[in-house]
């Protein structure tokens, strides 16, 4: 491609309002362009990338035994009826009508597309284990849509389905994706994590998520070096004390004092109160009132621990779960929000294991501006049941070897998940079996964001000057740069070059852009090409060209006879060195 005929439309300024490095670059480097929140598109280097993305990633299901279809992106609203989904998936779920006035959605993900397609011809037990997948638009109407492609409305995304006919066979099929998707990000050339993941209220079922490492990443991650142990914040586990685990209830101490109260005006925070009290956050017993289902409940943990909502959910069995409004507080409290605490409270009081072993603690009063110390537990109050509610944090002990837990930031570039039978019984994907019975198909669900995976790319992969993208995800393998563009020589051999490279499978943008070579540079620089051949003048007498990575200072000088050869091999092994083994 010549640059003067391309579209790269680069610029100077930083946009306002992109705080994610990869969504300024993506736009500054002229990949990406907003059209409205959460949709962009992607101009020609942006789908140049996509496309690699998407060649690496049908290589690597294509080789695990899936097959690529098609499904159509427009839904009916009966087969999400028949899932149950056209009622709970909420608002992301972008609905509209016909104009016969029939319902119709935007799919934001295919299970009742594809369990709709399994069910006309997966019928016996021989046409399993069967794995198919798409690369497709999705639309999901995010409430909050963030950071460029890292969060769009409108995104690519593949996603693949596997039916079989049982469980282990299930299984199987799930391991076969998962390490087809540790390929492709390592292929990528991506720094990644698999992490246990939760599956939502789904019993029996398992997930992982493919998290690229980045400070940026929304998700935390937490991973024990000694034992290889990882899980998304939300799904971590943490090994509790023995003691803990081991009670069955309170073991009040005698040597606590009456408990008395005490005016706080205006100290609501944990840190506001312990610094008021002077006592340390692990004395307080931190009250959070929620709404499950609409009915308040109390969660009670250590001062200086945050819950985990995943865990509370899971606990309570409950559709819908959000903290409290300042007017339930007050409804369930008698009091302003920062003052609830567990003694006289008359809702259902959930604790954390910690609360077990503490004594001599300070709460709220459910009394504005009042808190109470020297408050023993099961003396005090009792609580309805106690589990494990805290959300694991850096130095927490591994659930599986007690070594301390180390945390992450990640980007959730993939999703594999063990559906089971979620969709195939209500939507009556059954099959018969050897003996001609009737089963529910066991399905499994495959996700990964192309466009986030571009983005997370990005966020990993640049520097000061711009993007510097691995060589197996780069719109282009290398730059070609002639410097005088009116010297005959220069012109002679850039063309050549550009000719022979592109014969010999190297992917060239040959900048013939008549502008100063600073600003040549800078943009090529910023658009993230990995490697750059500079044809000059002074070099060429001597009959050499510049080569150079974009990440390195200095350039090599080599032959101009040999250059082609040396690009070629260079490019081959930067690919070898991202291929699994
Ligand atoms: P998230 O928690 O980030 O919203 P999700 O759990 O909703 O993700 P899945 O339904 O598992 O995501 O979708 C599969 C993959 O699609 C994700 O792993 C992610 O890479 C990508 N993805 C999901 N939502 C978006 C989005 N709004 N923009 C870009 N990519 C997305
Ligand atoms: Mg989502």
């Amino acid at each position: 491609m010549r640059y003067s005929q391309a579209l790269i439309p680069t610029r100077k300024e930083n946009p306002v309002d992109a705080e994610l490095p990869s969504h300024r670059l993506l736009l500054r480097a002229g990949y990406i362009e907003q059209l409205t929140a959460g949709i962009y598109t992607l101009m020609p280097l942006a789908w140049r990338c996509a496309r690699k993305i998407e060649a690496i990633v049908r290589e690597e299901l294509d080789a695990a035994g899936a097959q690529e279809l098609l499904l159509p992106m427009v839904q009916p609203a009966e087969i999400w009826q028949l899932s149950g989904r056209w009622d709970h998936y909420g608002k992301e779920l972008l609905r509209f009508k016909d104009r016969k006035n029939q319902d119709f959605c935007l799919s934001p993900t295919h299970e009742e597309g594809i369990t709709d397609l399994a069910k006309r011809h997966l019928r016996s037990y021989r046409n399993m284990p069967i794995n198919l997948y798409q690369i497709q638009v999705k639309f999901r109407d995010e409430i909050r849509p963030r950071g460029g492609l890292m969060r769009g409305r409108e995104f690519i995304m593949k996603d693949g389905y596997s039916f079989d006919a049982d469980y282990v066979s299930a299984e199987a099929s799930y391991q076969r994706m998962y390490r087809a998707y540790e390929r492709i990000f390592t292929r990528c050339g991506l720094a990644f994590r698999a992490v246990e993941a939760d599956s939502g209220n789904i019993g029996g079922s398992h997930s992982h998520e493919f998290q690229v490492l980045a400070q940026t990443g929304e998700d935390r991650i937490l991973s024990c070096a000694a034992c290889g142990y990882a899980a998304n914040e939300e799904k971590a586990e943490v090994k509790r004390n023995q003691v803990a685990q081991a009670g069955s209830g309170f073991v009040p101490s005698s040597e606590t004092p009456q408990m008395a109260e005490v005016h706080t005006p205006n100290a609501r925070t944990i840190d506001e109160i312990s610094a008021f009290l002077a006592l340390p956050p692990e004395q307080f017993i931190k009250t959070l009132i929620y709404l499950a289902d609409g009915k308040p409940v109390a969660v009670l943990l250590q001062g200086n621990r945050s819950l985990n909502e995943v865990k509370l959910q899971r606990l309570l069995s409950c559709e819908a779960l959000v903290l409290a409004s300042d007017t339930a507080v007050h409804e369930a409290t008698q009091a302003e929000t920062g003052y609830a605490g567990p003694c006289g409270l008359q809702i259902p009081i959930y604790a954390d294991l910690d609360i077990l072993t503490m004594h001599d603690c300070a709460t709220g009063a459910n009394r504005s501006h009042y808190h109470v110390v020297h408050v023993e537990p099961g003396r005090d109050f009792q609580i309805t049941k106690v589990d494990d509610l805290v959300l694991a944090q850096e130095g927490d002990p591994c659930p599986r070897c007690s070594q301390p837990l180390q945390a992450f930031r990640g980007i959730e570039v993939g999703h594999v998940f063990l559906l089971g039978t979620k969709y195939s019984e209500p939507m009556g994907a059954h099959y018969l079996d050897d003996k001609g019975e009737s089963h529910p198909c066991v399905m499994g669900c495959y996700g990964i964001g192309i466009t986030r995976v571009l983005a997370a790319a990005v966020e990993q992969y640049h520097d000061e000057n711009g993007i510097n993208f691995p060589t197996s995800i780069a719109p282009y393998h290398v730059i070609l740069a002639p410097l005088q563009l009116k010297d005959e020589a220069v012109i002679e051999t850039t063309e050549r070059l550009y000719a022979e490279l592109q014969a010999a499978g190297v992917e060239v943008l040959l900048d013939d852009r008549d502008i100063r070579p600073g600003v040549k540079f800078k943009d090529d620089d910023l658009i993230g090409v990995p490697y750059r051949i500079t044809v000059g003048e002074k070099n060429l007498a001597q009959g050499k060209v510049e080569f150079k990575h974009r990440t390195e200072k200095t350039a090599q000088l080599l032959d101009v006879t040999e250059i082609v050869a040396h690009v070629r091999s260079t490019i081959t092994r930067d690919l070898a060195a991202t291929m699994p083994q």
